[in-house]
């Protein structure tokens, strides 16, 4: 998964007939989610009421369950949902968050998410970088994975210790593998980071292996968290019930947006496992300040674009900054609080 790159993304507008729209986006596969919308989609929801989201989220779900249900059909729903609830915020004047339970938070904690690995020096630059600019949680991405053998789980261990050099025991350090190890290779990884005492290890294995998720997990040497290639209410209600991760992660332009985000946080506070929704953006961010379980959000720090993470901040205007580790959401924005930014079209190609 090292070469993974996505420099394309989806936008997805709901209108009423008084002119009010409503913005939801999705970023993998955009192409292949616009078709979904165009040909499959559009014609379940055009001339309902958007305050009836339930019913819509279920007749499409419903409707397209023969070939949707995970990847492409749930991720069309979810562009779908964040518009409808973008949507429902601006026709009552109200950011999303007071129509979810309100705040819960003064203001959001944020985690720093990038420290991609690479040369050493560099990831303690960019680490103290971070430390300057006020986080107090951090997450690298592993490097080597089993195909690299002994001498790279000794370069991933380098790298963890090299940070936890530069921010300490008493910050937040989190570890990523983006699915890139498996079920072997964290069993023999586990005991040799536990010593550097990181807040979770994510996505160790493929989506799908909820048996391996669930293994790794059992092993309690460090916490596993996952979710963010998960779908769906009952995808990640098969997580939190067999204790697969100890944090689940999912993504709300994939899961299946906002209303099912709400459900799955009812179902994961129920069992004690806090939700920490996958990446940046502002509906991950009101689905965050409304639940007393979701106690941070991830944060992708402005950079030139490289993965694909980065580039909702030259698509979007309203993206809030972080400011000494925290991020703040406005009362009196209507919505989601985001609107297409005109700054950088002329850069991208847009297939209407
Ligand atoms: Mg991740």
């Amino acid at each position: 998964m090292a070469t993974f790159r996505f420099h394309q993304w989806l936008t997805c507008e709901v209108e009423t007939t008084d002119g009010t729209v409503g913005i939801g986006n999705a970023a993998l596969a955009p192409n292949v989610v616009k078709t979904a919308i165009d040909d499959h989609f559009a014609g379940m929801v055009i001339g309902l009421d958007p305050f009836d989201h339930a019913f819509i989220w279920e007749k499409m779900y419903r409707r397209s369950h023969a070939w949707g249900r995970k990847g492409v059909g749930m991720t069309a729903i979810s562009a779908i949902d964040i518009a409808i609830w973008d949507l429902m915020g601006k026709l009552v004047g109200k950011p999303v968050f007071k129509l979810l339970g309100g705040r819960t938070k003064d203001k959001i904690p944020v985690y720093y998410s990038k420290l991609y690995a690479g040369e050493i020096s560099a990831m303690q630059a960019e680490a103290e970088a971070a430390i300057q600019g006020g986080f107090t949680a951090f997450k690298t991405r592993f490097g080597f994975g089993p195909t690299d053998g002994m001498a790279g789980m000794r370069e991933n261990l380098k790298r963890v210790e090299a940070l936890r050099e530069v921010i300490g025991y008493d910050n937040d350090l989190m570890l990523e593998c983006y699915m890139g190890w498996n079920v072997d290779y964290t069993r023999r990884m586990l005991p040799k980071l536990a010593p550097f005492e990181p807040r979770w290890l994510e996505e160790p294995v493929i989506a799908d292996d909820v048996a391996g998720y669930l293994e790794l997990n059992a092993l309690g040497i460090v916490p596993i968290s996952g979710g963010e290639h998960e779908f769906s209410v009952i995808g990640c209600k098969d997580l939190i019930v067999n204790k697969a991760v100890s944090v689940l992660q999912y993504d709300t332009n994939r899961v299946g947006g906002i209303t099912a985000a709400q459900k799955i946080n009812a179902i994961a506070e129920a069992h004690q496992i806090p939700v920490i929704p996958h990446a940046g953006q502002m509906h991950n961010y009101h689905l965050t300040m409304a639940n007393v379980n979701c106690p941070m959000s991830e944060y992708f720090p402005v950079f030139d674009v490289e993965v694909g993470n980065e580039l909702f901040y030259y698509i979007f205007d309203g993206e809030p900054d972080a400011e000494d580790g925290f991020l703040q959401l406005d009362d009196g924005s209507p919505g989601l609080g985001i609107s297409i930014s005109d700054r950088n079209l002329s850069h991208f190609e847009i297939v209407e």
